[in-house]
């Protein structure tokens, strides 16, 4: 049972994924329509450099400079996030005040090999002690890496060729936007089990725990879209056994069975 449940806002390719062009709901970028995807205005390099100027001090007049002393000589953060640079996926969907709380990477496809440097720090010099993966739905990296990207920058085909390994496993069984979602969370299974090679010794030591989940605002797993889906916990990617796994252990059950699901097949990478 893996039918995708259609969805109203159409699937943004790589060549949106590219543009250059900032594109927001309204230029307070604070946009939150029902339904029907509403209407988009593109604003310009001045206006966007005023909305960015003006945004800043907006939040300076909100936070006295006492809201910097705890962390002005240093971060502390509690997690360590990788994800992928799509505009749609910001971290602040998930209840934590980003500010000295998330370490966060951000690349193509959310990638740990194409920003392996930058992980390493978050888990052994800050060191969080819980290292999230997170894909997301329509994934523009993911719709890019399969079909034919040879005519890319080489920049572009050089972030995009790390995902073969990811894409070897589509059978390619099922409709495009099926097997699309099974991609990212197929990559997001790629990206735990790299990740558990680097970090294995911290995890087993319960020094780390390292989840995988997709920020699911196409209702892909059917929970509702803007869910965060679990996938996969320190490589298991069996619902049940996530469901059981300590880490969930402070959430109440329901909450947890709404938060954790699977579309992709198990993989032994
Ligand atoms: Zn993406």
């Amino acid at each position: 049972m893996k039918k995708l449940i259609k969805n109203g806002i159409c699937a943004l390719g790589f060549s949106v994924f590219l543009a250059m062009t900032p594109i927001t709901s309204q230029a307070s970028g604070h946009g939150h329509g029902h339904g029907a995807a509403e209407a988009v205005k593109s604003l310009t390099p001045a206006e966007t450099m005023k909305t960015i100027i003006e945004g800043n001090d907006k939040f300076k007049a909100e936070h006295d400079s006492h809201h910097f002393d705890s962390f002005q000589n240093g971060q502390t953060p509690n997690i360590t996030f990788i994800t992928c640079s799509d505009s749609r996926v910001h971290t602040h969907l998930f209840g934590m005040e980003p500010d000295n709380h998330e370490f966060v990477i951000r690349n193509v496809g959310n990638q740990i090999g194409n920003s392996e440097g930058s992980v390493d720090y978050g888990i052994h010099h800050l060191p969080t002690k819980v290292l999230v993966v997170l894909g997301h739905s329509s994934c523009g990296a993911i719709k890019a890496a399969m079909g034919d990207y040879s005519k890319e920058t080489p920049g572009i085909k050089k972030e995009l060729e790390p995902l073969k390994p990811v894409l070897a496993h589509d059978d390619g069984q099922g409709s495009f936007k099926e097997r699309w979602a099974e991609n990212v969370e197929r990559n997001v299974d790629y990206q735990v089990n790299y990740s558990l090679k680097l970090y294995g010794d911290q995890v087993k030591s319960g020094d780390l725990a390292i989840v995988g989940a997709v920020y699911d605002f196409n209702n892909n797993y059917g929970k509702g879209r803007g869910t965060l889906v679990v996938t996969n916990v320190n490589g298991e990617t069996d619902i049940e056994k996530i469901i059981d796994d300590p880490l969930f252990k402070d959430i109440p059950t329901g909450d947890v069975v709404n938060h954790v699901g699977s579309l992709a097949p198990a993989v032994n990478w």
